[in-house]
């Protein structure tokens, strides 16, 4: 541990870990409610003075990446893609100084119309969320018709390079945990990278079990029955999947096995709600204000003060397996994922 907390440089916590990778999420709304993160009628949004503004969420990436060493920004949501100001934050952010990499993880819909224009603003590359092949499943899994939506919207990505495309799958028990090698081979016929998210506490409606979900191993299994899988020897860094070479590569397929085999010691995220907080992980149950300090008038320093602040009070883990677990207040969707 260390015992002082900078006062300059980058977002360093007492564990030495460095967050470089910023998650800014645009909205909480979305427009498919997935069984494991929203229930059917939706959540009470976010009210419109509570978010951010498009020059307020540009003005805190342009600390983030000037002043504390960020140097990926990820935008999410709820669904980043309905948030109506995207290409303008896209395309202000890519002209910063050092210019960020930046990606957008979306469930796909509207991509296939937006990819280019997303492209062309300098977006670098997407993850697309697919959950099942299945327009059935689809329907049930997400309350909403919109498999095909999401498949053009995965097409789309490509031919605009969005590349590479990631796909972020949540395998559940007894719905679509006999998919896995289908995705798999799904994915590698269109040149997608696959990787499997475990499901995680994070629904609005604490219905998680963690006797109930689909574990990495279990997953790991489900794919060696089709496919020959070993250990990708590229180093891993702070990347959450853990990935496999698939027959031999060099295709590949990952496991983000954030509840049994957790990352955290590794972690290098810093997260900003769509109305201003800063978290330090997903599962904090604490959030530090910017929106309230910039409307207040604070200067660039103060915001990167409170920011460090803030990351320096980062636990050294989530916890979830400890008997005191407490699930955060705000859902995944509202948090941003
Ligand atoms: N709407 C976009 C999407 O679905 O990609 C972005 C936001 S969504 C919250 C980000 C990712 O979180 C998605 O890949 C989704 O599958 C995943 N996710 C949502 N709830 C989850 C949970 N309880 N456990 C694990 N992953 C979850
Ligand atoms: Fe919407 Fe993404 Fe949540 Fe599904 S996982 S309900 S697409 S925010």
């Amino acid at each position: 541990m260390t015992a002082a907390q900078p006062t300059d440089g980058p977002l360093v916590d007492r564990y030495g870990r460095v967050a470089r990778d910023l998650r800014v999420s645009l909205t909480d709304k979305c427009n498919l409610r997935c069984t494991y993160c929203m229930p059917a009628e939706g959540l009470p949004w976010l009210a419109g003075p509570q978010l951010l503004t498009d020059a307020e969420i540009v003005r805190l990436v342009r600390v983030a990446v000037r002043d504390l060493g960020v140097t990926e920004v990820r935008f999410t949501g709820g669904e980043p893609l309905i948030r109506p100001g995207l290409v303008g934050i896209v395309t202000e952010v890519a002209a910063l100084e050092p210019r960020p990499r930046i990606s957008l993880t979306t469930n796909g819909i509207g991509l296939a119309r937006l990819a280019p224009t997303l492209r062309a603003a300098g977006l670098d590359r997407v993850n697309v969320s697919l959950d099942t092949l299945d327009a059935g499943r689809f329907t049930r899994l997400t309350r909403r018709d919109r498999l095909a939506d999401v498949l053009a919207g995965l097409a789309g990505a490509t031919a605009a390079g969005l590349t590479p495309v990631k796909v972020n799958t949540v395998l559940m028990r007894g719905v679509n945990d006999d998919e896995a090698p289908a995705l798999l081979r799904f994915a590698l016929d269109h040149g997608y990278e696959l990787r499997f998210i475990e499901q995680m506490p994070l629904d609005a409606q604490h219905g998680w079990d963690r006797a109930a979900m689909v574990t990495a191993e279990e997953i790991l299994a489900a794919l060696r029955t089709t496919f020959d899988l070993r250990p990708d020897s590229a180093e891993r860094g702070a990347a959450p999947a853990e990935t496999w070479l698939v027959d031999g590569g060099p295709a590949r397929v990952g496991v983000i096995a954030s509840v049994t085999r957790p990352f955290c010691g590794d972690c290098d995220r810093t997260r900003l709600t769509a109305d201003g907080q800063v978290r330090a992980c997903l599962f904090a149950t604490e959030e530090s204000d910017l929106r309230g300090a910039l409307r207040a008038g604070a200067d660039d320093a103060e915001i990167a003060r409170r920011w460090r602040t803030a990351m320096w009070g980062k636990r050294a883990g989530h916890g979830i397996d400890d008997p005191t677990f407490l699930q955060p207040a705000r859902p995944m969707s509202a948090i941003g994922g």
